[in-house]
């Protein structure tokens, strides 16, 4: 391996590279439309294209692609070379400006949700130039945001751009409010913590409902699962070991921070954390690192299952999304700091997350919704469908004193006046960590908890993005008319504080004393998909999106129907392939078994009277009923599946949740039951314990 500094960004089209490979005018226009959002001119266009090509032909490359995030939540591309005829029998290398700039990938293929109907079909990409190309498999990529032609968003990309810019718009105004006049741009960062699950690759093949749906369907739990609380930060298996590294290599070279690999709670369940940078690039780097995860295991003969809940009964895999807002000269808003007007600002800034969390809980918990991290959130091992925030013993307790108007800790003083006064310290490592909380401040960020591990992490940030930068332009609206700064300062963060702690909790999120207390408290508990997604499209909701120019009317309505949609999907395929194991594979498996085992009742008596049989029989008895059973349940699961498709697509998901799923969770019962008997050669599939200690 060449040196690792040597080895990170080298297949990035980054600064350094442009530096060097631009012309000097080229180069400047080509900053200022990356730090402003200025539009190239053409000729600035085919003098970047040209350079790029020939960079990417030098690495290797004979092709490039426009690289977007759709709403299937992954990432498309579609690939173009660079080959041009100059005459019949040869070509040079080609890449123009235009091509840079726009690609019209057909959009009709991708999830629209309805604005297809109204808009043409046709849909274009382009190129996001904040985000760096790249190269991947021999091909440029180049980040793009794609749009219908009517200029609607049809990816994940594109509103969180506009995100950013909305806080960037607000929190800049508040900064100029407290002196700042240094800081061109406010930016949010984040470092997303990313879990996952390595099984042997062969294994995996044999089991069509992880192939099909990422997930197994059914399986018995083993002897050993993660009782013995021994996988966790312990020491990492050389196949493993040897994936790390290599995956590692592979992110670095696309400037990919992966900076802390450990083992996780469950058996096979591992993480990988990055070092945090500005959000959109957050998002970028974190559907590469998912991808390539999964790349690199194939290497190894390894599967990486991404998928929220592959096993039950053991943990299931999030995505820890740690946010913070900070500004382009690097100083992070989330941080206490030390003196009083540094407290002041921090003070407001956190008010100001505690007040857009509470009132927006809806937009929050809808973000992080899908079939697979249903069977999460809630089931008492990530944090509870119940949004709520940790801010720790201390940041309470310097709150609740100002919110009471008494002087926290130093008694000898008066009141403690915002602005003015000098904050008590606040700890700055947080080792009081609460794990078990959705929304946790941890020192200078915020962890946000409940993403599922697949989730691209464009919407979550989007949300807060678009949710703190709303209650943000409201104080930066107060502070702006106020006579006294210190004193409504001082109001604000006393109001704010009043009207929404009731979203503080610091203690077990996993209680069911919580879930009480929440409800008294007038906090949202949306259990499920089906029923957290319909508040996309509340008027609030859709007035907020619009004032703030980070969705339309139409895109809010067209996101809320994808999701929907997906989320029936999913059930479906999941409902089919379940449908399909049980009459292709477990009866079967089952009948065979109870065959041979009759065969073996008979074979015994009639070589010697005196032999019994009473292992084979028993078994035999419980097995035909649980046979019958199950072929009960599978075909009330097929007549579920029979009755889809009516109804709105809220209905539907309604239907999926409360008929389908509800029957497949019945059906996977017994089939448990089922395997639990069965002799091991007549399984058909690899067992959890197969699959789990595979490594
Ligand atoms: P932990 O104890 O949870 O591992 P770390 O400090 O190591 O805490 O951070 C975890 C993640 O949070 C890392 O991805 C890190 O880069 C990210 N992080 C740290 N500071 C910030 C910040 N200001 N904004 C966004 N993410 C951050
Ligand atoms: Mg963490």
């Amino acid at each position: 391996m060449s040196k690792v500094p040597e080895l990170f960004s080298s297949l990035v089209f980054n600064e350094t590279v442009m530096k060097a490979r631009l012309p000097k005018d080229t180069f400047k226009a080509l900053m200022k439309t990356r730090k402003e959002g200025q539009p190239l001119v053409p000729d600035v266009a085919n003098v970047v294209a040209n350079a790029m090509k020939d960079w990417a032909v030098e690495n290797g490359c004979t092709h490039f692609t426009h690289w977007f995030q759709p709403m299937t939540g992954i990432t498309a591309e579609k690939h173009d070379s660079f080959i041009y005829p100059i005459d019949s029998e040869k070509v040079i290398m080609e890449f123009s400006g235009k091509e840079l700039i726009k690609g019209e990938p057909d959009a009709s293929s991708f999830p629209s949700g309805g604005l297809r109907a109204t808009f043409e079909a046709r849909g274009y990409t382009a190129w996001d130039p904040t985000s760096d190309a790249f190269i991947k498999d021999d091909t440029l990529c180049i980040p793009t945001a794609f749009c219908s032609y009517g200029g609607e968003a049809l990816d994940k990309k594109t509103p969180l751009l506009r995100s950013m810019n909305a806080i960037n718009k607000q929190a800049l105004r508040i900064l100029r409010l407290f002196g700042n006049t240094t800081a061109q741009r406010v930016n949010t960062t984040v470092g997303p913590e990313q879990e996952y699950f390595l099984i042997d690759r062969d294994l995996y093949l044999k089991r069509r409902d992880l192939v099909y749906t990422g997930r197994t369907l059914f399986g018995a739990k083993p002897p050993k699962g993660q009782e013995m609380e021994d996988h966790y930060f312990g020491v990492i298996k050389p196949r493993v070991k040897a994936f790390m590294k290599d995956l590692d290599e592979e992110l670095w070279k696309l400037g990919i921070l992966a900076k802390t690999e450990h083992n996780e709670v469950a058996p096979a369940q591992h993480e990988l954390a990055p070092i945090f940078t500005g959000t959109n690039i957050a998002a970028d780097h974190n559907q590469l690192t998912m991808e390539i995860m999964k790349k690199v295991a194939a290497k190894h003969g390894l599967a990486c299952l991404l998928h929220e809940k592959p096993f039950d009964g053991v943990n299931g895999s999030g995505k820890h999304n740690n946010w913070s807002i900070a500004t382009d000269d690097g100083v992070n808003l989330l941080d206490p700091g030390d003196s009083p007007r540094e407290n002041a600002q921090f003070l407001l800034f956190l008010v100001a997350v505690i007040e857009a969390v509470d009132e927006h809980q809806d937009l929050l918990r809808l973000s992080v919704a899908s079939a697979g991290n249903d069977h999460r959130l809630g089931a008492n091992e990530a944090p509870p469908a119940i949004i709520s925030i940790f801010l720790g013993d201390e940041l309470t307790a310097i709150l609740d004193s100002i919110e009471q108007g008494k002087h926290y800790a130093q008694k000898d003083k008066e009141v403690l006046t915002i602005g003015v006064d000098e904050l008590p310290p606040l700890p700055k490592d947080a080792t009081d960590r609460n794990r078990t909380s959705p929304f946790a401040f941890t020192g200078n960020k915020f962890e946000f908890r409940m993403l599922g591990s697949t989730v691209s992490i464009a919407c979550p940030n989007m949300m807060l993005n678009t949710i703190v930068a709303d209650v943000l332009e409201k104080y930066a609206d107060r502070l702006e008319k106020a006579k006294d700064f210190t004193k409504e300062l001082n109001t604000i963060v006393h109001d704010a504080y009043h009207a929404h702690k009731r979203i503080v909790f610091n203690g077990d999120g996993y209680t069911d004393e919580w879930v009480k207390e929440a409800k008294k408290r007038g906090l949202l508990n949306l259990a499920s998909t089906a029923d957290a997604l319909p508040y996309y499209t509340l008027p609030e909701n859709v007035k907020l999106f619009e004032h703030h120019g980070v969705l339309a009317k139409d895109e809010v309505y067209s996101r809320c129907d994808i999701q929907l949609e997906n989320y029936t999907k999913q059930l479906h395929i999941e409902a089919l392939t379940m449908v399909d194991m049980v009459y292709k594979d477990i009866l079967p498996s089952a009948g065979k078994y109870m065959k041979d085992l009759s065969e073996e009742v008979v074979t015994k008596a009639a070589a010697c009277a005196e032999v019994t049989s009473a292992f084979e029989k028993d078994t035999l008895k419980e097995l035909s009923k649980l046979s019958d059973a199950l072929y009960k349940e599978v075909k009330v699961l097929q007549k579920a599946i029979d009755g889809e498709g009516k109804g709105s697509v809220q209905e539907q998901a309604q239907y999926s949740r409360n008929t389908l799923f509800a029957q497949m969770e019945k059906t996977r019962k017994v089939a448990d039951e089922i395997e639990q008997i069965v002799g091991k050669s007549y399984w058909p599939y690899p067992t959890y314990g197969d699959l789990l200690f595979s490594v």
